[in-house]
Protein backbone atom coordinates (compact mmCIF):
# COMPACT_ATOMS: atom_id res chain seq x y z
CA UNK A 1 0.00 0.00 0.00
CA UNK A 2 2.48 2.52 1.03
CA UNK A 3 4.57 2.22 -2.20
CA UNK A 4 1.25 3.86 -3.85
CA UNK A 5 2.11 7.08 -2.14
CA UNK A 6 4.44 9.08 -5.26
CA UNK A 7 5.89 12.13 -3.18
CA UNK A 8 7.94 14.23 -5.00
CA UNK A 9 11.25 15.45 -3.04
CA UNK A 10 13.20 18.62 -3.31
CA UNK A 11 16.03 17.93 -0.82
CA UNK A 12 18.48 20.90 0.90
CA UNK A 13 21.83 21.32 -0.70
CA UNK A 14 23.32 21.47 2.03
CA UNK A 15 21.98 19.70 5.82
CA UNK A 16 21.42 21.88 8.94
CA UNK A 17 22.29 19.29 11.12
CA UNK A 18 26.12 19.93 11.80
CA UNK A 19 24.61 23.17 13.57
CA UNK A 20 22.88 21.30 15.74
CA UNK A 21 23.99 21.15 19.84
CA UNK A 22 22.13 18.11 20.74
CA UNK A 23 23.84 18.16 24.41
CA UNK A 24 21.54 21.86 24.57
CA UNK A 25 18.27 21.31 23.13
CA UNK A 26 16.03 23.44 23.36
CA UNK A 27 11.94 22.22 22.99
CA UNK A 28 10.63 23.57 19.67
CA UNK A 29 13.33 25.60 19.04
CA UNK A 30 15.13 24.26 16.10
CA UNK A 31 13.28 22.06 12.98
CA UNK A 32 14.89 19.32 10.94
CA UNK A 33 15.88 20.05 7.04
CA UNK A 34 12.43 18.77 5.29
CA UNK A 35 8.96 19.25 5.50
CA UNK A 36 6.00 16.91 4.13
CA UNK A 37 3.08 18.68 2.79
CA UNK A 38 -0.18 17.25 0.40
CA UNK A 39 -3.14 19.49 -0.18
CA UNK A 40 -6.67 18.59 -0.18
CA UNK A 41 -9.08 20.13 -3.36
CA UNK A 42 -11.86 18.79 -5.35
CA UNK A 43 -12.72 16.53 -3.06
CA UNK A 44 -9.20 14.60 -2.77
CA UNK A 45 -5.75 14.72 -0.73
CA UNK A 46 -2.96 14.80 -3.46
CA UNK A 47 0.56 16.69 -4.74
CA UNK A 48 2.30 14.85 -2.36
CA UNK A 49 5.83 16.55 -1.75
CA UNK A 50 8.47 16.88 0.77
CA UNK A 51 10.58 19.98 0.55
CA UNK A 52 13.42 21.94 2.45
CA UNK A 53 11.78 23.03 5.21
CA UNK A 54 10.81 27.05 4.85
CA UNK A 55 8.19 29.64 5.39
CA UNK A 56 4.74 29.15 3.72
CA UNK A 57 3.23 31.26 1.68
CA UNK A 58 -0.45 32.26 2.85
CA UNK A 59 -3.59 34.52 1.85
CA UNK A 60 -4.70 37.06 4.95
CA UNK A 61 -8.33 36.18 4.49
CA UNK A 62 -6.68 32.39 5.34
CA UNK A 63 -9.80 31.36 6.96
CA UNK A 64 -7.61 29.14 9.35
CA UNK A 65 -6.16 32.10 10.82
CA UNK A 66 -9.54 33.79 11.42
CA UNK A 67 -11.41 30.84 12.98
CA UNK A 68 -8.77 28.12 13.81
CA UNK A 69 -10.44 24.85 11.84
CA UNK A 70 -6.90 23.36 12.49
CA UNK A 71 -5.99 19.69 13.79
CA UNK A 72 -2.59 18.42 14.75
CA UNK A 73 -1.02 15.44 16.14
CA UNK A 74 2.54 15.08 18.26
CA UNK A 75 4.67 12.04 18.46
CA UNK A 76 8.43 11.03 19.21
CA UNK A 77 10.63 9.19 16.97
CA UNK A 78 13.75 7.73 18.43
CA UNK A 79 17.00 5.40 17.56
CA UNK A 80 17.68 2.28 18.80
CA UNK A 81 21.09 1.03 19.52
CA UNK A 82 21.32 -0.48 15.74
CA UNK A 83 20.83 3.31 14.82
CA UNK A 84 17.16 2.51 13.27
CA UNK A 85 14.32 5.39 13.25
CA UNK A 86 11.54 3.68 15.59
CA UNK A 87 8.29 5.63 15.75
CA UNK A 88 5.39 4.82 19.06
CA UNK A 89 2.26 4.03 18.33
CA UNK A 90 1.88 5.87 14.94
CA UNK A 91 -1.40 4.49 13.49
CA UNK A 92 -3.03 5.49 16.88
CA UNK A 93 -2.19 8.93 15.91
CA UNK A 94 -3.22 8.41 12.80
CA UNK A 95 -6.97 7.28 13.95
CA UNK A 96 -7.07 9.54 16.62
CA UNK A 97 -5.89 12.62 13.80
CA UNK A 98 -8.97 11.70 11.99
CA UNK A 99 -11.19 11.78 15.27
CA UNK A 100 -10.12 15.38 15.53
CA UNK A 101 -10.19 15.98 11.86
CA UNK A 102 -14.05 14.77 11.95
CA UNK A 103 -15.51 17.01 15.01
CA UNK A 104 -13.52 20.30 13.03
CA UNK A 105 -15.65 19.07 9.59
CA UNK A 106 -11.59 18.64 8.46
CA UNK A 107 -11.47 15.63 5.52
CA UNK A 108 -10.07 12.24 6.43
CA UNK A 109 -6.84 11.23 5.76
CA UNK A 110 -5.87 8.08 4.05
CA UNK A 111 -3.70 5.51 6.56
CA UNK A 112 -0.81 5.48 3.36
CA UNK A 113 -0.80 9.28 3.58
CA UNK A 114 0.20 9.69 7.02
CA UNK A 115 2.35 6.46 7.47
CA UNK A 116 3.80 7.24 4.42
CA UNK A 117 4.12 10.70 4.38
CA UNK A 118 5.87 10.26 7.99
CA UNK A 119 7.71 7.62 6.66
CA UNK A 120 9.87 9.13 3.86
CA UNK A 121 10.38 12.46 5.86
CA UNK A 122 12.01 10.32 8.38
CA UNK A 123 14.29 8.19 6.31
CA UNK A 124 15.46 11.68 4.65
CA UNK A 125 15.79 13.66 8.43
CA UNK A 126 16.95 10.63 10.10
CA UNK A 127 20.16 12.06 11.04
CA UNK A 128 18.02 14.57 13.11
CA UNK A 129 16.79 12.04 15.36
CA UNK A 130 18.91 12.37 18.21
CA UNK A 131 20.15 8.89 20.43
CA UNK A 132 21.45 10.82 23.60
CA UNK A 133 20.10 9.78 26.50
CA UNK A 134 16.21 11.44 27.43
CA UNK A 135 16.07 13.01 23.62
CA UNK A 136 13.82 12.38 20.49
CA UNK A 137 12.92 13.55 16.99
CA UNK A 138 9.78 15.58 18.21
CA UNK A 139 7.31 14.80 14.94
CA UNK A 140 4.53 17.09 14.21
CA UNK A 141 1.82 16.35 11.77
CA UNK A 142 -1.20 18.60 11.26
CA UNK A 143 -3.96 20.16 8.56
CA UNK A 144 -5.04 23.25 8.13
CA UNK A 145 -8.23 25.40 6.41
CA UNK A 146 -6.46 27.06 3.83
CA UNK A 147 -9.83 28.53 1.39
CA UNK A 148 -9.31 31.80 0.87
CA UNK A 149 -12.16 33.15 2.47
CA UNK A 150 -13.42 35.10 5.56
CA UNK A 151 -17.01 34.17 5.96
CA UNK A 152 -17.42 30.87 8.47
CA UNK A 153 -18.08 27.53 6.72
CA UNK A 154 -15.89 24.52 6.29
CA UNK A 155 -13.27 25.36 4.30
CA UNK A 156 -13.06 23.78 0.40
CA UNK A 157 -9.34 23.14 0.93
CA UNK A 158 -6.41 22.10 3.54
CA UNK A 159 -3.04 21.46 4.01
CA UNK A 160 -1.50 18.29 5.76
CA UNK A 161 1.97 18.74 6.81
CA UNK A 162 4.68 17.02 8.58
CA UNK A 163 7.67 18.98 10.42
CA UNK A 164 10.01 17.81 13.39
CA UNK A 165 11.97 18.99 15.87
CA UNK A 166 14.98 17.48 17.87
CA UNK A 167 13.69 17.65 21.57
CA UNK A 168 15.31 16.89 24.68
CA UNK A 169 13.70 16.03 28.11
CA UNK A 170 10.83 18.48 28.48
CA UNK A 171 9.95 19.40 32.16
CA UNK A 172 13.48 19.17 34.13
CA UNK A 173 11.99 19.93 37.61
CA UNK A 174 8.95 18.01 39.00
CA UNK A 175 5.89 19.98 38.63
CA UNK A 176 4.15 22.50 40.50
CA UNK A 177 0.60 22.29 39.62
CA UNK A 178 -2.92 24.34 40.73
CA UNK A 179 -6.35 23.03 40.82
CA UNK A 180 -8.19 25.65 38.38
CA UNK A 181 -12.22 26.01 39.63
CA UNK A 182 -12.67 28.87 37.66
CA UNK A 183 -11.67 28.13 34.05
CA UNK A 184 -12.99 25.11 31.98
CA UNK A 185 -10.88 23.65 29.12
CA UNK A 186 -13.50 21.39 27.57
CA UNK A 187 -17.11 20.85 28.43
CA UNK A 188 -19.65 18.58 27.53
CA UNK A 189 -20.13 18.18 23.63
CA UNK A 190 -17.56 20.66 22.83
CA UNK A 191 -14.02 19.76 21.50
CA UNK A 192 -11.95 18.86 24.45
CA UNK A 193 -11.39 15.17 23.18
CA UNK A 194 -10.16 16.52 19.58
CA UNK A 195 -6.64 17.80 19.38
CA UNK A 196 -7.90 21.18 18.25
CA UNK A 197 -5.71 24.51 17.56
CA UNK A 198 -7.97 26.54 19.30
CA UNK A 199 -8.51 24.90 22.44
CA UNK A 200 -5.00 25.44 23.23
CA UNK A 201 -5.41 29.25 22.41
CA UNK A 202 -8.20 29.08 25.27
CA UNK A 203 -6.31 27.08 27.49
CA UNK A 204 -3.58 30.01 27.13
CA UNK A 205 -5.05 32.63 29.80
CA UNK A 206 -6.04 30.27 32.26
CA UNK A 207 -2.23 29.08 32.43
CA UNK A 208 -0.66 32.15 32.49
CA UNK A 209 -2.53 33.48 35.50
CA UNK A 210 -1.47 30.11 37.33
CA UNK A 211 2.26 30.39 36.13
CA UNK A 212 1.68 34.60 38.02
CA UNK A 213 0.85 32.74 41.07
CA UNK A 214 4.44 30.59 40.93
CA UNK A 215 3.14 27.04 39.16
CA UNK A 216 3.82 25.58 36.10
CA UNK A 217 0.39 24.16 34.83
CA UNK A 218 -2.84 23.69 36.05
CA UNK A 219 -5.17 20.61 36.89
CA UNK A 220 -7.98 20.98 34.92
CA UNK A 221 -11.53 20.02 36.41
CA UNK A 222 -15.21 19.62 34.95
CA UNK A 223 -16.45 22.63 33.31
CA UNK A 224 -20.05 22.21 34.93
CA UNK A 225 -19.04 21.67 39.49
CA UNK A 226 -15.33 21.65 38.67
CA UNK A 227 -15.45 18.70 41.06
CA UNK A 228 -13.53 16.24 38.96
CA UNK A 229 -10.21 16.25 37.98
CA UNK A 230 -9.66 16.20 33.96
CA UNK A 231 -5.96 16.59 32.91
CA UNK A 232 -2.91 18.39 33.53
CA UNK A 233 -1.99 21.31 31.15
CA UNK A 234 -1.71 19.62 28.15
CA UNK A 235 -1.19 16.09 29.55
CA UNK A 236 -3.35 13.58 31.12
CA UNK A 237 -3.12 13.11 34.88
CA UNK A 238 -2.70 9.67 36.70
CA UNK A 239 -2.80 9.52 41.01
CA UNK A 240 -1.40 6.90 42.91
CA UNK A 241 -3.11 6.61 46.09
CA UNK A 242 -3.39 3.87 48.72
CA UNK A 243 -0.92 1.63 45.84
CA UNK A 244 -3.82 2.43 43.29
CA UNK A 245 -3.81 4.30 40.06
CA UNK A 246 -6.79 6.48 39.77
CA UNK A 247 -7.01 8.68 36.65
CA UNK A 248 -10.36 9.67 34.73
CA UNK A 249 -11.74 7.79 31.76
CA UNK A 250 -11.41 9.61 28.45
CA UNK A 251 -14.48 10.74 27.26
CA UNK A 252 -15.78 14.06 25.57
CA UNK A 253 -13.64 16.43 27.41
CA UNK A 254 -10.52 14.09 28.15
CA UNK A 255 -8.27 13.42 25.43
CA UNK A 256 -7.36 10.05 24.82
CA UNK A 257 -3.75 10.14 25.23
CA UNK A 258 -1.14 6.84 23.81
CA UNK A 259 1.01 7.64 27.06
CA UNK A 260 -1.92 7.77 29.53
CA UNK A 261 -2.75 4.38 27.47
CA UNK A 262 0.40 2.63 27.71
CA UNK A 263 1.07 3.72 31.36
CA UNK A 264 -1.78 1.77 32.47
CA UNK A 265 -1.32 -1.38 30.06
CA UNK A 266 2.24 -1.40 31.76
CA UNK A 267 0.36 -1.11 35.39
CA UNK A 268 -1.64 -3.63 34.55
CA UNK A 269 1.10 -6.18 33.01
CA UNK A 270 2.99 -5.58 36.44
CA UNK A 271 -0.35 -6.15 38.60
CA UNK A 272 -0.69 -3.06 39.85
CA UNK A 273 -4.58 -2.17 40.28
CA UNK A 274 -5.97 0.55 37.88
CA UNK A 275 -8.96 2.53 38.13
CA UNK A 276 -10.37 4.40 35.59
CA UNK A 277 -13.36 6.45 36.97
CA UNK A 278 -14.43 10.00 37.81
CA UNK A 279 -11.36 11.24 40.36
CA UNK A 280 -13.03 13.64 42.80
CA UNK A 281 -10.43 17.00 43.82
CA UNK A 282 -11.69 15.64 47.36
CA UNK A 283 -10.29 12.46 47.21
CA UNK A 284 -7.09 13.82 45.69
CA UNK A 285 -6.77 16.49 48.73
CA UNK A 286 -7.53 14.24 51.56
CA UNK A 287 -5.03 11.80 50.62
CA UNK A 288 -2.38 14.09 49.71
CA UNK A 289 -3.22 15.55 53.50
CA UNK A 290 -3.08 12.17 55.02
CA UNK A 291 -0.33 11.12 53.15
CA UNK A 292 -1.73 8.71 51.07
CA UNK A 293 -1.30 10.38 47.75
CA UNK A 294 1.86 8.37 46.69
CA UNK A 295 2.12 9.81 43.47
CA UNK A 296 0.83 11.95 41.16
CA UNK A 297 1.71 12.54 37.41
CA UNK A 298 0.76 14.10 33.74
CA UNK A 299 1.42 11.81 30.99
CA UNK A 300 1.90 12.79 27.35
CA UNK A 301 4.36 12.49 24.68
CA UNK A 302 5.66 15.85 25.32
CA UNK A 303 7.46 14.67 28.67
CA UNK A 304 6.21 11.15 28.89
CA UNK A 305 5.47 11.31 32.41
CA UNK A 306 5.74 14.84 34.44
CA UNK A 307 6.10 14.25 38.22
CA UNK A 308 3.98 16.52 39.90
CA UNK A 309 5.20 17.46 43.65
CA UNK A 310 2.93 20.16 44.37
CA UNK A 311 -0.99 20.47 44.08
CA UNK A 312 -2.44 23.91 45.00
CA UNK A 313 -6.03 24.06 45.86
CA UNK A 314 -7.93 27.00 47.66
CA UNK A 315 -5.00 29.01 48.78
CA UNK A 316 -2.83 25.94 50.30
CA UNK A 317 0.21 23.81 48.38
CA UNK A 318 0.04 20.03 49.21
CA UNK A 319 3.13 18.11 49.22
CA UNK A 320 4.04 15.02 47.73
CA UNK A 321 6.73 12.85 49.01
CA UNK A 322 10.09 12.84 47.21
CA UNK A 323 10.00 12.07 43.56
CA UNK A 324 12.86 9.67 44.01
CA UNK A 325 10.79 7.27 46.14
CA UNK A 326 8.18 6.99 43.42
CA UNK A 327 8.41 3.18 42.45
CA UNK A 328 5.88 3.12 39.98
CA UNK A 329 6.43 6.63 38.10
CA UNK A 330 9.85 6.25 37.84
CA UNK A 331 9.76 2.18 36.62
CA UNK A 332 6.53 3.39 33.92
CA UNK A 333 9.52 6.13 32.97
CA UNK A 334 12.25 4.05 32.45
CA UNK A 335 10.33 0.93 30.83
CA UNK A 336 8.55 3.05 28.15
CA UNK A 337 11.63 4.60 27.36
CA UNK A 338 13.28 1.52 27.22
CA UNK A 339 10.61 0.23 24.59
CA UNK A 340 10.71 3.60 22.83
CA UNK A 341 14.37 2.89 22.11
CA UNK A 342 14.40 -0.76 20.92
CA UNK A 343 15.65 -1.38 24.26
CA UNK A 344 13.13 -3.61 25.98
CA UNK A 345 11.05 -5.76 24.70
CA UNK A 346 8.20 -4.25 22.51
CA UNK A 347 5.46 -6.93 23.50
CA UNK A 348 2.30 -4.45 22.79
CA UNK A 349 3.16 -4.28 19.45
CA UNK A 350 3.92 -0.60 20.15
CA UNK A 351 6.95 0.23 17.61
CA UNK A 352 6.94 1.14 14.18
CA UNK A 353 10.39 0.79 12.77
CA UNK A 354 10.81 3.42 9.88
C1 LIG B 1 -1.80 15.41 23.27
C2 LIG B 1 -2.55 15.57 24.55
C3 LIG B 1 -2.47 14.61 25.59
C4 LIG B 1 -1.50 13.46 25.58
O1 LIG B 1 -1.65 12.57 24.52
P1 LIG B 1 -0.45 11.62 24.11
O2 LIG B 1 -0.99 10.74 23.06
O3 LIG B 1 -0.06 10.84 25.32
O4 LIG B 1 0.65 12.49 23.66
C5 LIG B 1 -3.28 14.78 26.70
N1 LIG B 1 -4.12 15.84 26.80
C6 LIG B 1 -4.20 16.78 25.85
C7 LIG B 1 -5.15 17.91 26.03
C8 LIG B 1 -3.42 16.68 24.69
O5 LIG B 1 -3.48 17.63 23.76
Amino acid sequence: MLATLEIEKTTVQQSRVTDVDFTNLKFGKEYSDHMFIADYSDGEWGKFRIEPYDLLHLSPSNTVLHYAQSVFEGMKAYKNPEGDVLLFRPFDNFLRLNISAKRMCIPELPEELFIGGLTELLRLDKDWVPDLPGTSLYVRPFIFATDEYIGIRPSDTYKFMIISSPAGGYYSEPLRVKIETEYTRACEGGTGFAKAAGNYAAALYPAKLAQEQGYHQLLWTDARDHRYIEEAGTMNVIFKIDGKLITAPTNNTILKGLTRDSVLTLARDWGLPVEERLVEVQEVIQAAREGRLEEAFGAGTAATVAPIDTIGFDGEDYHLPSVETWEFCNKAHQELDDIKTGKAEDKHGWIYRV
